[in-house]
């Protein structure tokens, strides 16, 4: 099933990723950190279905999306840089099985970082942010999304690692074992992972041999 929604704002976030939000069909349920499949309502893109995350909360009246676009692809995201507020969008079934299980480390990969967006959020919302910690990878910092805001929200809890740039005060590299290991804040704390394939499969090897449990891990390739 698929229901139209019009478009009622789109911004910026950083130099490629937007902020979209649409409206809200009536009765769409979904939990925080869940996706859904999207469409533009446009001849010819209508089934052309791309995954993107609630970054609203659920009893919120109003969808928003954190897209981050690559215009070299000529796919769905370059198509969206040019719609404009009161274009519509199809958005079809919900899905996605990042679920906030409880306290530990979020660990994201660029656009990776939204289903953590909704559960922060969410989180914020509850006064239950507690001990949470984002690592938070990207290739410079002009691509990392919405720094501020986590900064404001996690303080000493929000760790940016940066591949591709030097710059002074952040971390440079790839996401180690030793870099989990140091923010570890004992057992039984979760380990949620998102971002592209290879990230993920790296830091899920840095997770086994810290020997953390599958049953502690939970994880969405995007
Ligand atoms: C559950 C889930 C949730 C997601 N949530 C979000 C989210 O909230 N925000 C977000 O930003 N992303 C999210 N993603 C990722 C998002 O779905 C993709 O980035 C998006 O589908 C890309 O669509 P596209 O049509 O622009 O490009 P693509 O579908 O990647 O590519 C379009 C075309 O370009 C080609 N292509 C692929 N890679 C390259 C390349 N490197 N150079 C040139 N051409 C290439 C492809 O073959 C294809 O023909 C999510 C993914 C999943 C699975």
């Amino acid at each position: 099933m698929k229901q139209a929604v019009k478009i009622i704002s789109k911004k910026y976030l950083t130099h490629d990723v937007l902020r979209i939000m649409t409206e809200k069909p009536v009765g769409l349920a979904f939990e925080a950190g869940q996706a859904v499949d999207i469409s533009i309502n446009k001849k010819g893109l209508e089934e052309e279905l791309r995954s993107f995350t609630f970054t609203s909360l659920p009893e919120d009246d109003y969808l928003e999306f954190t897209i981050k676009t690559y215009p070299s692809h000529g796919g769905i995201t370059q198509q969206l840089l040019s719609l404009a507020e009161g274009d519509e969008l199809f958005v079809h079934d919900v899905y996605g099985d990042i679920i906030y299980k409880g306290e530990g480390i979020f660990i994201a990969g660029g656009a990776g970082v939204t289903p953590f967006i909704a559960i922060l959020k969410q989180l914020e919302k509850q006064n239950e942010v507690g001990a949470n910690k984002l690592i938070f990878a990207n290739k410079t910092k002009a691509d990392i999304i919405l720094e501020e805001h986590f900064h404001k929200l996690l303080g000493k809890n929000f760790i940016n690692i940066l591949s591709s740039q030097q710059y002074d005060g952040y971390l440079q590299g790839y996401i180690s074992a030793e870099l989990i290991k140091k923010h570890i804040n004992g057992d039984g704390q979760y380990y949620y992972l998102c971002g592209p394939e290879p990230m993920m499969q790296a830091v899920e090897g840095h997770l086994t041999s810290l020997g953390i449990a599958d049953q502690f891990i939970v994880k969405e390739a995007f």
